[in-house]
């Protein structure tokens, strides 16, 4: 799911002003009750403002699914967060030992930097790391519901220690409680008693998005509860006894009712990067504020407040700005790479092509499963299925459980088939990652349903390849069915013989899709819910193009190759080659005639011979068998022949042909990968798929 968030990135901005506005008193020289009205009434909507944010953007998605990569996007944003407020205490480190936030005492020094932060606004920190933490314990222990009663009790508390302390401290059995509260920290407002709830609403709107902001009158409301507010602050300032003055019975709903009307607001205007900018402005507001300060001991017109608060904002946000600037500068230079041995150039735009070419020939419901093994046949795993994912593509295929853990830990938000076998001790693997597992025999399947946990599969029927598969007997496939902890999705099959139109072929592989379908029907007829279906990958795409079940698994076709020119098809689909192989030139040398050239006495040069040493070899999955002239390579379109035999890392050519080539240009060193797999009597899955780990993968 995607948001658009205009509204809330806009708010952001006005939201970091408010803060500088609650540490600056604005009014202060002109009319102090305003402060009292707008400061510290109005504007405390922008603290829980983020953390509401916090809540939708991040603790949303996972309240609906625990999955890995959900829980990681957690952990992740928890030691972000973690780093900022540890770089932020060494920032004002100076300050909060001057003014005394900090002293080194032990029992002082947890209770600070655990709820009240190091510096007077780093409370912040702390407390989104401890409601967070504490609010997906709870979701994932007593569900969404009961985490937002929780929250509003802990509110509750924290309300009684803040404004209403006044109030609630009148009765002596809570004013125990809140004595003990405050041999911990300072305020309520923290952590445990204030970000719950807030987090608790931004998880609301993501869940109930359209419902809640299709509600009518929402501008009305909003004014209600920020009168009743102000009428509740100013209440509460006069008449009573206040702590603090962050919460307030009104402002959850407030700002709730707030983030509604930002979220349905849809302004033309974007703003770049407003979440760091903003965090910016919030870390270091208050050494501004330091700084201004002191100038307005030579200047007396910043004593003003209005002047000294604008000058805090307009410098802030200038600083701010400009630490953003720095950031992204070094980001762009860390992304150059200065020079690449060897490589492996994959293109996004022939990715596309290739996908759009196949959606054309499957029927209108039938989906692709992104076939991704053996590193994306050679062409780089993780890059491929980005792109895959980038086209709509949701569904992959793996050969192996660390092909799949390694393609969950990049990020992707797909469903991961495991095509092959995996042992059942990795159950836990399985589970973890969110992964769906192949049963590949009876016995594979009963191995893991005695494991005893709970995990996704795909049941495989062979129907007459006779590799993997459950025998095609249905009392066989329903047993399967049967068994309690395997939750089957999906069944499919694969063919054989799919790639040959030649007769002999054509009936075997018919008859592996009668028995498939034979089977389907068989369980429809018992009543058994089988799942997704899947028999054909690319060749039975191409010539089997009538069938129609709910995927297709293709992988050659993605890469833009057949797997063999040599052999027709019933359809012919344009492919375009989406990995290129190069590697650069790393040295030149003149040899005499007569010399030999490398590795052996195979490569003999008759005539003196300008060659060149360009850096890859066959442990980068270039066939060794092409030695001594069988290999041209390409530069700016001129061949260049290779010579000697192919060494490990590096293989000599020739540079008789061509002038202008220089020490660390670069070759292309496959030009024709289908006529070089032609020539080595292979296909092209098994050269593209030998290329090695060590080429490094770039996208153009
Ligand atoms: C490798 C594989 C595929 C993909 O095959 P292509 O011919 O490259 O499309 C599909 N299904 C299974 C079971 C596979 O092992």
């Amino acid at each position: 799911m995607k948001h658009r968030a205009n509204g809330i990135d806009i708010f952001r901005i006005f939201a970091a002003i408010m803060v500088v506005a609650i540490h600056t008193f604005p009014f202060q020289s002109i009319a102090p009750f305003l402060d009292e009205v707008i400061t510290l009434t109005v504007f405390r909507v922008a603290v829980p403002f983020f953390f509401m944010i916090t809540g939708y953007f991040l603790l949303g998605r996972l309240s609906l699914n625990f999955s890995y990569n959900n829980s990681q996007r957690v952990k992740k944003y928890l030691y972000k967060i973690g780093m900022i407020y540890l770089y932020s205490i060494l920032l004002y480190f100076p300050l909060s030992l001057l003014n005394g936030t900090i002293s080194l005492k032990m029992n002082i020094l947890l209770k600070v930097l655990i709820f009240d932060g190091s510096f007077y606004h780093l409370w912040y920190f702390p407390a989104i790391i401890i409601g967070t933490i504490l609010v997906s314990l709870l979701l994932r222990s007593v569900g969404f519901k009961l985490t937002v009663a929780f929250s509003i009790c802990l509110y509750l508390v924290g309300l009684g220690g803040d404004s209403w302390y006044g109030i609630v401290s009148q009765i002596p059995l809570l004013n125990k409680l809140y004595s003990f509260i405050f041999s911990w920290t300072d305020y309520t407002r923290s952590g445990l008693f204030f970000a719950p709830i807030f987090l608790c609403l931004g998880i609301l709107v993501y869940r109930k998005n359209k419902k809640l902001t299709a509600l009518k009158g929402l501008n009305l409301l909003f004014y209600v509860f920020i009168i009743g507010m102000i009428i509740e602050s100013i209440f509460l300032h006069r008449f009573t006894n206040i702590k603090h003055d962050s919460m307030y019975l009104l402002l959850p709903l407030g700002i709730f009712i707030l983030f509604l009307m930002l979220l349905k607001w849809q302004p033309k205007l974007k703003v770049k990067e407003s979440a760091d900018l903003t965090l910016l402005v919030y870390i270091i507001h208050p050494l501004v504020i330091v700084i201004v300060h002191s100038i307005s001991n030579y200047i007396p017109i910043l004593k003003n407040s209005l002047l000294n608060f604008l000058l805090v904002v307009v410098c802030s946000f200038i600083l701010a700005q400009f630490l953003l600037n720095l950031k992204r500068k070094r980001r762009v230079s860390k992304q150059k790479i200065l020079f690449e041995r060897a490589s492996k150039e994959i293109s996004a735009s022939a990715i596309h092509h290739n996908i759009n070419e196949v959606r054309k020939i499957i029927p209108e419901n039938t989906n692709i499963m992104g076939v991704v093994k053996a590193n994306a046949y050679g062409c780089g795993m993780v890059e491929v299925a980005h792109e895959l994912e980038k086209n709509g593509i949701s569904f992959f295929c793996v050969a192996t459980i660390e092909e799949a853990i390694a393609l969950r830990k990049s990020g992707n938000q797909g469903e991961i088939l495991i095509l092959g076998y995996t042992h059942p001790d990795r159950i836990h693997d399985i589970k973890k990652y969110d992964l769906t597992q192949s049963i590949v025999s009876e016995e594979h399947g009963k191995m893991l349903n005695l494991k005893k946990i709970p995990i996704r599969c795909h049941l495989q029927v062979d129907t007459g390849m006779h590799r993997l598969g459950v025998t095609p007997n249905v009392t066989i496939i329903q047993q399967m069915y049967r068994l309690s902890n395997l939750k089957i999705e999906g069944i499919y099959s694969h063919l054989g013989s799919s790639d040959s139109l030649e007769l002999e072929s054509i009936v075997r592989t018919n008859a592996q899709i009668f028995l498939f379908n034979n089977i389907l029907s068989d369980l429809k007829q018992m009543g058994i819910s089988y799942g997704y279906t899947h028999i054909q990958s690319s060749y039975g795409i191409l010539n089997y193009p009538e069938l129609n079940f709910d995927f297709v698994r293709v992988g050659i076709l993605c890469y833009g190759f057949l797997s063999d020119y040599n052999i027709p098809t019933k359809i012919t689909i344009d492919l375009q080659p989406i990995v290129k192989v190069k590697a650069s030139l790393i040295t030149k040398r003149v040899v005499d005639a007569g010399e030999y050239v490398g590795y052996g006495l195979g490569a003999k040069v008759e005539k003196r011979t300008r060659i060149g040493v360009v850096s890859i070899g066959y442990a980068d999955g270039i066939p060794r068998t092409l030695s001594n002239a069988k290999l041209t390579l390409e530069f700016k379109g001129q061949p260049i022949k290779q010579i000697g035999n192919i060494c490990m890392d590096m293989m000599i050519v020739d540079l008789t042909e061509v002038e202008d080539i220089s020490v660390n240009d670069e070759l292309i060193v496959l030009p024709n990968i289908s006529k070089i797999a032609d020539e080595e009597q292979t296909i092209t899955n098994e050269l593209l798929s030998r290329l090695g780990s060590r080429l490094g993968v770039g996208l153009s």
